[in-house]
């Protein structure tokens, strides 16, 4: 009942600047976004991949106002690669990116996102990695699968988030489920009503087995987007009984989650690719991971009383 309550108050100003502000917040966001800057985050990229795990880099920050945030979010990006070119790590490092950092909200926003995203794939390329388009509210949509489809024309690696609580999904993923795509499959992490989403986690459960067998048994690159050991055995199932090899589909993970499951399939020979992320403009993204675990937020609150 709390996930909710919280996923509200990600979109709050007044919540946003009273959280950023409380004095011990920092010590609980860093478990989930371990720095600041490019240099806080390379001796994290140095560790995770010398221990057999691949990344993907989120420079954090969404529901920008003005084009020259959006600007500056893909300069951030801009700067990470360049620094990661001299980590000569290749597709090891890839990233992830939301639209609505690149201006997709703002007027004129579906061509001002495609502006903004296409140096960064055309960068990422340069250095022999890719960029994934993250999913967010189902608004959104569209606008984020089009982006993809014209990026995809030049650059056909470019991978994409379908989110397994939507109902629009399943078509989605047949769409997708093609030679040469990549795609992320979700639970969902957004609040959406009724109208759209499963509400009930046995059913956007069932939803995510029925979609992950059209994306095994299809002809594109599957990443399995979750930290559901249920979800992950059933993965592993599914690849067998499509006889995908182990380099033809890929688990993936939040920083900060289950790290000991990150190390464990890496040990069994499967990719295993970590979402981490960076960055001062933390918010959202914290608040949607206290809403995916109660616990996060007992955790959070305990924090801040015992201090
Ligand atoms: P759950 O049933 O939520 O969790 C299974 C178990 O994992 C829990 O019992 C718990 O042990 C652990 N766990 C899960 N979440 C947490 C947490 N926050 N803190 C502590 N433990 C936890 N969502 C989008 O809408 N768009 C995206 O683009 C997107 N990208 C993602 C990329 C990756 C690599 C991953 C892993 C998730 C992404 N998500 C995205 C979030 C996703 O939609 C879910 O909200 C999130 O993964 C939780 O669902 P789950 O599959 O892990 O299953």
């Amino acid at each position: 009942m709390l996930g909710p309550v919280i996923l509200a108050a990600s979109r709050s100003d007044r919540m946003r600047r009273l959280i950023s502000a409380a004095p011990v917040t920092k010590q609980v966001v860093d478990r989930f976004i371990p720095g600041e800057t490019v240099a806080d985050i390379v001796p994290i990229i140095r560790d995770l991949t010398d221990r057999g795990l691949e990344l993907t880099m989120d420079v954090v920050g969404e529901d920008i106002t003005t084009p020259e945030q959006a600007t500056a979010a893909r300069d951030a990006y801009l700067e990470l690669i360049a620094r990661l070119k001299d980590l000569e790590l290749g597709e090891k490092v890839e990233m992830s990116v939301k639209l609505s950092m690149f201006g997709q909200a703002l007027e004129g926003g579906h061509e001002l996102a495609l502006a903004n995203v296409r140096p960064v794939v055309e960068a990422a390329a340069a250095i022999g990695t890719t960029v994934t388009l993250d999913a967010e509210d189902h608004t959104t949509l569209d606008s984020m699968f089009a982006i993809h489809e014209e990026l995809r024309k030049d650059f056909p690696q470019t991978g994409c988030v379908i989110q397994a609580y939507l109902f629009r999904t399943e078509a989605d993923a047949r769409r997708l489920a093609a030679a040469g795509s990549r795609v992320r499959l979700v639970k969902g992490a957004y609040k959406e009503p009724a109208e759209v989403a499963y509400q009930q986690k046995h059913e956007i459960d069932k939803a995510y087995v029925r979609i992950l067998k059209t994306l095994m048994e299809g002809e594109g690159y599957p990443m399995i987007g979750s930290h559901d050991p249920r979800l992950i055995a059933i993965a592993q199932e599914l690849a067998h009984q499509a006889g995908r090899k182990l380099d033809e589909y890929e688990f993936q993970m939040l920083y900060g989650i289950r790290g000991d499951e990150h190390l464990r399939l890496a040990a069994e020979g499967h990719r295993m690719r970590v979402y981490t992320a960076y960055g001062t403009d933390w918010y959202g993204y914290f608040m949607r991971r206290l809403a995916e675990k109660p616990a996060n937020l007992r955790f959070f609150l305990r924090s801040m009383v015992s201090k």
